[in-house]
């Protein structure tokens, strides 16, 4: 399973990698870190697919996602018919 590693003190608030997130799995905290920024945290583990989104998107490379496989089974890229 993925896991997903937030650097909360690199982390400026913007909220890009819950947009980017297709499992809808990250959020934004409650507390704000060293900056004064509320940072992102994910929410449901469990349901991470892997696919790097979120750390792709993260302008200031808070985000590190560790594991193997991706696991494109939980999310469904393309629309029924083009099966
Ligand atoms: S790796 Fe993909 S599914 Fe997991 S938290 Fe990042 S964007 Fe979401
Ligand atoms: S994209 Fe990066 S800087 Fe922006 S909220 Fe997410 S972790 Fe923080």
């Amino acid at each position: 399973m993925p896991s997903i590693q937030v650097d909360r003190d690199r982390c400026k608030g913007c909220e890009l990698c819950n947009d980017a997130c297709p499992q809808g799995i990250l959020g934004m905290s409650k507390q704000i870190n060293i900056k004064g920024y509320f940072y992102a945290e994910v929410i449901d583990p469990g349901r991470c697919i892997g696919c790097m989104l979120c750390a792709v998107m993260c302008p200031d490379l808070a985000i590190a996602v560790h594991g193997t496989a991706v696991q494109y089974r939980l999310y469904d890229y393309f629309q029924p018919e083009q099966r």
